[in-house]
This record gives C-alpha cells, structure tokens and sequence, in this order.
C-alpha cells in the first residue's frame, strides 16, 4: 500500500476537483473513510488468514467490486434522503465507487508485496501494472518509522500527493476561470 495517509490525500483532491460546492460535511469524511478502509484488511493477518487469500491483504477488499458495494452502502445508509437515480445520487454513486476502486488501482503502482486482486471475486489473480514507480509501504507502524519509512513517503510526495496538488490548483483555475465568465 502506499501508506493509508496518501490515500486520504487522492480522497480530498477528488473532492475539491470534482465535488459540488453545497456537499454535506459527512461526504469529505466518508469519502476518507472509503479511501482508506480497504487496508483495514491487514487484521486478516492476525487472524491467521494468508496474504493470498480471497481476504488476504490486498484481496477482495481492494478490489473495484468492492468499491461497488462500499458506494451502494454509502449511498444508501448516509445520502437516503437524495432522490435515487436523481443526477445528485448518480454523482455519489460515481464518486464512493471510484474513490474506493482507487485505492486497489494505486496500490498496483506499488513495487513490493503480492499484487493486487483487481478482479475479485471472480478472478484471484493478484496484478500490478506494468509500471510500478510507488515504493511500497512497510506493513506496521513499527517499521515505517525506519529508513524504508523515508523512502515511501518521498516516492508518496512525488508519485501521489504532487499530482493531487496539480490536479486541485488545475481545477480550481479552471473553475475561477467559468465563473468569471
Ligand atoms: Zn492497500
């Protein structure tokens, strides 16, 4: 994984780029939430459920199937009160499901631990892309507080957080520049 922090960060700068401006405060910290959440999978370990396994690290929970489910759930339980297939509901749907695939996508640009279930259930083949810039991040805290622990958050500045910042002042230019005219 690209440490959990990073993902929070794709999280906001997806919001600010693309969220209307009158969202509800519960949607920046659920769409945190569900950046994030995929690595709460990590408990399979202690729970004696190996690192391949359909809910192993990196299995099923960061699959964009799950991202499917997680967005349903999101969608349902905390925005009942929008109208369904309405185009505000569309746009929720569209940004939990996507957020939360996120974060299995960025983890395939990751060089380190097994691959990423991309088409879980179906398929438990484990992937990563081809090009694999992101320097994976130590599992624990333990050992992110090492010299390996420098190099993630380095390669996460320039690989994850350095496009977000682009992305939100492209967009943000580009909104100023509609509404002026
Ligand atoms: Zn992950």
């Amino acid at each position: 994984m690209p440490s959990v922090i990073s993902h929070a960060v794709v999280a906001v700068a997806a919001g600010i780029t693309f969220a209307p401006r009158d969202v509800p405060h519960h949607f920046w910290s659920l769409s945190i939430v569900c950046s994030m959440i995929p690595d709460a999978d990590i408990i399979g370990f202690s729970l004696g459920i190996p690192y391949q396994h359909l809910f192993g690290h990196r299995g099923f929970f960061h699959s964009p199937f799950w991202g499917l489910l997680m967005s349903i759930f999101l969608v349902f339980v905390f925005f009942r009160d929008i109208e369904i297939f309405s185009r505000q509901w569309f746009f929720y749907f569209i940004f939990f499901f996507l957020l939360s695939a996120s974060h299995g996508i960025l983890d395939a640009f990751t060089n380190g631990g097994l691959g990423i279930a991309l088409l879980s259930p179906f398929d438990h083949t484990r992937y990563f892309f081809p090009w694999t810039p992101i320097m994976v991040s130590p599992i624990g805290m333990k050992a992110f507080f090492s010299k390996w622990g420098l190099t993630v958050i380095k390669s996460e500045l320039l690989w994850v957080w350095l496009p977000s910042f682009l992305i939100v002042v492209f967009s943000t230019v580009i909104r100023a520049v509609v509404v002026r005219h």
